[in-house]
């Protein structure tokens, strides 16, 4: 095992001890409310996601629930959501394709979803990861700062700092490793004044700017 790995290895045994809870904040019971639920929290929080999809989710249940409704209606149903226009826009081609393409399930391969309309690498990462129990690393905006300060990617494209993640996370921790940095990004190492000196990864952290203890 490279040293590179050992440490990411470390890194995510240290953020599992602090972070037990870390989950995928948004609700769903099946791939199609996650694919719709991912679709809506583009730009939006979770929380509201969650208020929203919590009647919509009892209103459409299938693909086909969705695909047949008026684009009029699904935009009233989401309109508290941020670009919610768009978004209905979105989901309703995405169920239709889903419909007619794929039986009306939820394709598991990423080719398949991210050639759906509004799912891009990450969305479809976090659908593989979450509802299909697959190992997969999904970029956002916590997981690319956390994961280059610490050294483990470099990249400024999510893209790419995925590769470098799944090159030393260790394979079985690909989904959970993004929980744990989204968590850790959230409370100790914040794009603003990171809380360096109460930083468990202090230690094994790169970061050249990191504040001192
Ligand atoms: S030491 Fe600072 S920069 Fe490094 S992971 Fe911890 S909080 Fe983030």
């Amino acid at each position: 095992m490279t040293v590179k790995k050992e440490v990411a290895a470390k890194i995510v045994r240290l953020l599992e001890k602090r972070y037990p809870e870390a989950f995928l904040a948004l609700n769903f019971n099946n791939p199609l409310q996650l694919l719709v639920a991912t679709i809506l929290a583009a730009q939006c929080t979770d929380k509201r996601v969650n208020d929203v999809t919590k009647g919509l989710f009892k209103k459409y249940k299938k693909a086909e629930d969705f695909e047949r409704v008026k684009i009029n209606a699904l935009e009233k149903d989401i309109s508290s959501i941020s670009f919610y226009r768009n978004k209905a826009r979105n989901i309703k081609e995405c169920c239709k394709i889903i419909v007619k393409k794929y039986g009306a399930n939820v394709p598991s391969n990423l080719n398949e979803l991210i050639s759906l309309p509004g799912i891009g690498r990450k969305t479809a990462n976090i659908i593989l990861g979450n509802a299909f129990g697959k190992q997969a690393i999904a970029v956002d905006t916590h997981v690319q700062r956390v994961s280059t300060r610490l050294g483990l990617a470099t990249s400024k494209n999510p893209d790419n700092v995925e590769k470098e993640l799944c090159e030393v996370v260790p394979r079985d921790k690909w989904t959970k490793s993004c929980h744990l940095f989204q968590a850790h990004g959230r409370m100790i190492c914040t794009a603003k004044n990171p809380s360096c000196p109460d930083c468990i990864l202090f230690d094994l952290c790169e970061w050249k700017d990191k504040r001192k203890k």
